[in-house]
């Protein structure tokens, strides 16, 4: 199956910090959950996308939040630059690539204002966590994908096996 995979998730160093989220190298994750997403990799046709990369952001970058959940979106950083363009354009990148590709499904990484499918920051910076989702898994999920995050291994891997 075709899968867009969030690609901090795959050890790129694409994240605002220009360090990566890797799932394999992760000290947050058991060997269990490694080897399961190694599977997932090895028995899978992987696409490695990065919305805010993809958006036209620079890496390192600052920090950014949503500060407006609803439209017009609003997305800024800590210190007030307004990055909601390369956020749209991102999110609009990763659809139009599974829509190309015919791609049904993606593991995004959680808590992220691109990526995140349940959780994202409140937009205050102070790290409070609200029900919600980033720009490019709100898209998505509006149009059909279903997206998992890193902390739903298991539960993507049984979502695979019986798709
Ligand atoms: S936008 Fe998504 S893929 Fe890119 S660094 Fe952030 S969480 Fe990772």
């Amino acid at each position: 199956m075709k899968i867009l995979i969030s690609s901090c998730l795959l050890g790129e160093d694409v994240r605002y910090d220009g360090e990566n989220s890797s799932i394999a190298y992760g000290s947050s994750f058991t060997f269990a959950q490694k080897e399961l997403f190694m599977d997932i990799l090895c028995e899978n046709e992987i696409y490695s996308f990065c919305p805010e990369v993809s958006g036209g952001l620079p890496t390192p970058r600052e920090a950014a939040e949503i500060i407006s959940r609803t439209k017009p979106f609003i997305v800024q950083t800590k210190e007030k630059t307004d990055v909601t363009i390369n956020f749209l354009i991102g999110a609009k990148n990763a659809f139009e690539l599974c829509q190309s590709e015919d791609i049904k499904v993606a593991l995004l990484k959680s808590k992220s204002p691109s990526c995140g499918n349940e959780k994202i920051y409140d937009g205050t910076f102070s790290g409070n966590l609200i029900e919600g989702q980033g720009l490019t898994a709100k898209l998505l999920i509006e149009n059909g994908v279903v997206v998992f995050n890193e902390n739903q291994l298991e539960k993507f891997k049984e979502f695979l096996k019986t798709s």
